[in-house]
């Protein structure tokens, strides 16, 4: 039964002017609680509020408006939001606000719910004459407080919290059963724990009310109205894109990345200089902006010399390159403020800048965000603390953006403050598992060992007694999650090959927490010294890790070939019983098939008849599979498949965590005869949910790569006399592989590093929503592509093993179990992980960077060998060259010119000194001009640098390069600096690394086992890495988005050093 009544609503006219509505509004009688503890026998429909609390509270309108943060910390339970509130919020803070509360309601990790109070015949009210609208919706909310507190008969208490001094005031004394208290006074009260929930209101209303009481100056033009905006969009007007700053020229250079090609703007193809503060207009890096092109009398070039880190150098007029299409941002479709780490000014900064207000301006981690202005009393206390803020607002009368402080990291320099300063400046959220998840996960302990299901068992394919399961993986890996399986089939005509993958999602219900939790990762990360892990120890190193001798579920793949021609007759897939029968490692395995003695540990207690008869068919296997293996690659190879170098060279640490130097190891033909057999694996998966889900299936494409993007290569290689053929990966790759120097194993190595960077990432999608010529999977050379092998690690996987299990079932005519997801959100879901492996890529490289500086930092570099290095020119530029160190794997600048223009002059003997001269850059060379005569690098020389720390209050520490001889560095001893592996894939040389790392670890629980155990805990949530990231990330290319780090250009390699 419906109500009807009337709602007057007072409603802004653009023009600025107030409009009387008046709708119909129409009331029930019964409207859901959402309590799990109701007994009023309301809808028990989607999310509950838990019964376990001691009290629910219902914050009032202008709390959701202003602290809805504080209400988002995950410890702060049984909240009801009022549609009341919400409405009000969204009123007053927009799209953004909204949807953050909307997400919170949906999310089942926060208890919370939402009441539709206005739609509830009694708790209803209508706005009497003259009362303001606060009072109003205030009232409304106590309303539904008082409402839900009758509604559940008493049984829970129920607490208002509201800013407003006279609604405690007044409602307090009405005794209705429902407390009204000031949020402060709720936090304060019930949760005096939850010490940062407290600081964070005290910031936040500290900003709040500094902003009441600010100038009116108009310091930037207004923004267009969001209607204007729009219309200027679809004429052609305005361009749309996204707003990239250049990091080493943070305040006058930024990018308009384009987006969309609207039809007007056809011929624009390049991005949009935005130069200087004014005409960027409080646009903030990565804000969708709208822009305005100026007129091409106004265009400027964009800056191409090296510049100093903090963008305070003066740049000559040689150093900007042609006009480029330049603009102003004239409105903001959206911000994407994210938290940012910032350094509070030094004390004696502090004391000039406070001396007219309460606020201080902090400075951002991140060189492209501007100083962020706040108010606190804590600034002098945090002088060398590392501290989160947020941006609360930037109007056109602040010089800078207004904010808030959230939480302290800590000290300033010190290693865990660094590293979660990377986490934070990635979004990288990865709290402990909370109590609730880990209650869904299996048990297996002593007492009470997990066992397989009965009815599991019966509705799996088995193979544990008809199959030779067995895994290789580094030394010492503990978490298995790829097995393999091969035989000849009875009569001999026909081989099948086995891939069995670890089953998660038999345990990670679509849906569940975990699920959740493991979702919003998309990922596990690896850090220099540490990981993160996506799902919790009892399933990555348990009962997901497929180890030997033990029952376990698996998904697998069976192929059968033909045992000639190894082509394909027939594939099977399924969810299957493993029981592996040999754990072995890449050198046990590699030693068996040189048919050198190895000792296989499963095989020791054997008698040695039968020990001969099991090892002649694990060798069998062996060698089967490793046919196979040559032959699929061999066929990739025919297609293009590209093998690449990258320069990321993860640290390795002695126990006190200085980077111990890099001892290679061979690598092994193995490793490629495993990654080779994943690849496999992946590409018939992903040919299976096409078909079966033309529209929704997540697939992982590598698009070609921009010709022009090669045109560094194509030029580098010239200079050495080899021709670089871009026309396709084939010819690539052909190309790539005759341009060896026989001289110098790293011409050939660099060339595919800037090979690697000329090309863009490879990503997730949706088949629904790209078009099928575009699957295409450019570094592999496959026309369809996803990832299956690694769902312990990757988000991806677990929903590729569900689309799988999909496949499967609607094939068989079962139907389908549940709906799927839509393309839509697929594609949204695929957009959200290619973000989240971004950030994991770039929180590890900046994290190897943190490494490398703490390495250098306590060396002197005048008196240090470890200090001075070999280097090779890779990229010239106007006043100086990028230069990589082989022994760190460090790529930086180093500069020719100096500030006070002076420029690097060569002695006889070599050696480098600053003098007064000039400078002369060509493409393939660059050459200094002193009183002592001219020098020339050329690229692809080798020269000798000084490596030294440049430390940073405010950003993270640099390494610094310095050039002091012209000829290569000859290493004190020999053969412990040599890089390893030049010129191979660099997929061996990341197993090489993991593997080392993996036995290394072993090691170290070994001995140093009670020390590490805090760490542990806290971040090594299993055990030892993983071997997955080495497989699919390089041989796939899943190469750093470098446009993302550095300036967009048409050139893609710029500066990392100063990273
Ligand atoms: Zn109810």
């Amino acid at each position: 039964i419906m109500f009807k009544t009337e709602k007057v609503l007072h409603l802004k006219s653009s023009r600025g002017g107030k409009v009387r509505v008046v709708r119909e509004h129409y009331v029930r009688e019964r409207v859901s609680c959402g309590c799990a503890v109701c007994e009023a026998g309301c809808d028990r429909d989607g999310k509950l509020l838990s019964g376990d609390v001691t009290h629910y509270v219902v914050p009032d309108a202008v709390v959701v408006r202003d602290f809805l943060e504080v209400l988002e910390f995950r410890e702060l339970q049984g909240i009801v939001f009022t549609q009341t509130a919400c409405q009000a919020a969204h009123h007053a803070r927009g799209r953004r606000h909204y949807n953050r509360l909307r997400g919170l309601l949906k999310d089942p990790r926060h208890d919370c719910v939402l009441f539709a109070n206005e739609f509830q015949q009694y708790s209803y009210c209508p706005r009497e004459k003259g009362e303001t609208q606060e009072k109003w919706h205030t009232r409304c909310v106590y309303h539904a407080a008082v409402w839900y507190y009758n509604h559940l008969a008493g049984l829970k208490p129920v607490v208002m919290i509201t800013e407003d001094q006279d609604a405690v005031k007044e409602y307090s004394s009405l005794n209705s059963g429902v407390y009204v208290i000031s949020t402060r006074e709720y936090l304060e009260t019930f949760w005096p724990d939850l010490q940062a929930a407290q600081e964070l209101y005290t910031s936040i209303s500290q900003a709040l009310q500094e902003r009441e009481s600010e100038a009116t100056e108009k310091e930037y033009t207004e923004h267009l109205p969001a209607e204007v905006l729009e219309a200027g969009i679809k004429s052609g007007r305005y361009i749309q894109g996204t707003l990239s700053v250049n990091k080493h020229r943070a305040q006058h250079e930024a990018f308009v990345r384009f987006e969309g090609s609207s039809s007007k703007n056809a011929d624009l193809n390049s991005d949009i200089l935005i130069s200087g503060g004014k005409l960027r207009n409080r646009a903030i890096h990565g804000d969708l902006v709208a822009v305005e092109l100026l007129p091409r009398g106004e265009w400027k070039g964009r800056t191409t010399a090296l510049t100093e880190e903090q963008g305070e150098e003066k740049t000559g007029e040689d150093a900007q390159s042609q006009p480029m299409p330049s603009g102003r941002v004239v409105g903001i479709l959206q911000r994407n403020w994210r938290d940012y780490v910032v350094t509070f000014p030094p004390r004696e900064e502090l004391q000039s800048q406070s001396r007219n207000s309460q606020k201080i301006l902090a400075v951002p981690w991140d060189y492209r965000i501007p100083k962020i202005r706040i108010s606190t009393q804590q600034a002098e206390a945090l002088q060398d603390h590392r501290v989160i803020v947020r941006v609360d607002s930037w109007d056109s009368t602040s010089l800078y953006p207004n904010g808030h402080t959230v939480r302290v990291l800590g000290k300033a320099g010190e290693l865990e403050t660094e590293i979660q300063t990377i986490l934070i400046e990635n979004s990288i959220h990865v709290p402990a598992f909370s109590e609730a998840q880990l209650r869904e996960m299996p048990v297996n302990s002593a007492d009470q060992p997990w066992q397989m299901d009965g009815a599991e068992v019966s509705s799996r394919r088995d193979l544990r007694d008809t199959h030779l399961v067995f895994s290789i993986d580094p030394l010492g890996c503990e978490d298995v999650d790829d097995t393999l399986s091969v035989q000849t089939l009875p009569g001999g005509k026909r081989l099948e090959l086995g891939v069995h993958i670890a089953d998660v999602t038999h345990f990670v219900k679509e849906g569940s927490l975990t699920d959740l939790e493991a979702r919003s990762r998309a990922t596990t990360y690896y850090l220099a010294d540490r990981r993160y892990d996506m799902l919790p120890t009892v399933l990555s190193a348990d009962l997901c890790s497929l180890l030997g001798g033990v029952d376990r579920y698996a998904m697998s793949v069976l192929w059968e070939l033909d045992a000639e021609s190894l082509e394909v007759c027939k594939v099977w897939y399924g969810r299957t019983l493993i029981r592996s029968s040999y754990q072995l490692h890449y050198e046990l395995a590699q030693s068996l098939l040189n048919g050198e003695e190895a000792e296989v540990p499963e095989l020791a207690q054997l008698e040695s008849s039968e020990q001969g008869q099991k090892l002649a068919e694990l060798l069998q296997a062996l060698e089967t599979l490793t046919r196979m293996a040559r032959h699929l690659r061999a066929q990739r190879d025919k297609g293009g498949a590209l093998e690449l170098e990258g320069v990321e060279v993860r640290a390795q640490l002695d126990e006190d965590k200085n980077i111990a130097a890099l001892v290679p190891k061979q690598p092994l033909e193995v490793h490629e005869t495993v990654a080779e057999c994943m690849i496999y694996a992946n590409h018939w998966v992903a040919r299976k949910i096409q078909e079966s889900f033309p529209h929704q299936a997540l697939l992982r494409h590598h698009p070609p790569p921009r010709q022009e993007f090669f045109n560094q290569l194509i030029d580098c290689a010239k200079t050495r006399g080899f021709t670089i053929d871009t026309r396709s990966n084939k010819t690539l790759a052909d190309s790539l592989d005759h341009a060896v120097d026989p001289l110098d194993p790293l011409v050939n190595r660099l060339m595919r590093v800037m090979a690697t960077q000329a090309m863009s990432n490879a990503l997730y999608f949706s088949t629904g929503s790209c078009p099928e010529e575009q699957y295409y999977h450019y570094g592999l050379a496959l026309d369809r592509y996803t990832h299956f092998t690694s769902p312990i690690r990757r988000y991806a996987d677990i929903i590729v093993h569900r689309l799988l299990m999909a496949a499967i079932q609607s094939e068989k005519q079962e139907g389908l179990h549940k709906t799927l997801a839509s393309n839509k959100e697929l594609e949204e879901l695929a957009h959200q992980i290619n973000n989240k492996n971004r950030a994991a890529q770039h929180a590890q490289k900046q994290s190897v960077e943190l490494f490398q500086c703490l390495y250098f930092r306590d060396k002197d570099p005048l008196t240090d060998e470890r200090c001075v290095a070999d280097a090779v020119i890779y990229t010239i530029r106007a006043n100086g060259m990028l230069v990589f160190i082989p022994r760190y794997g460090l790529k930086g600048a180093v500069y020719l010119k100096n500030r006070e223009g002076q420029v690097v002059s060569v002695r006889d003997d070599g050696s480098c000194e600053w003098q007064v001269g000039t400078l002369q850059r060509y493409p393939d060379r660059i050459s200094t001009s002193t009183s002592r005569g001219t020098h020339t690098f050329h690229l692809f020389d080798h020269v000798t640098v000084r490596i030294s720390v440049e430390p940073s209050r405010c950003h993270s520490d640099a390494v610094h390069l310095e050039l002091i001889n012209n000829k290569p560095h000859q290493a004190v001893r020999s053969g412990e600096a040599q890089p390893a592996g030049r010129g191979q894939s660099e997929l061996v040389r990341e197993v090489v690394r993991r593997e080392e790392e993996a036995s290394l670890q072993a090691e170290e629980q070994k001995s140093r086992r009670p020390k590490l155990s805090r760490e542990e805990r806290e971040f090594r949530q299993s055990r030892t890495p993983n071997l997955y990231s080495l497989l699919q990330e390089i041989s796939e290319l899943a190469l750093l988005d470098l446009s993302v780090c550095h300036p967009p250009t048409a050139e893609p390699q710029t500066c990392t050093t100063s990273a």
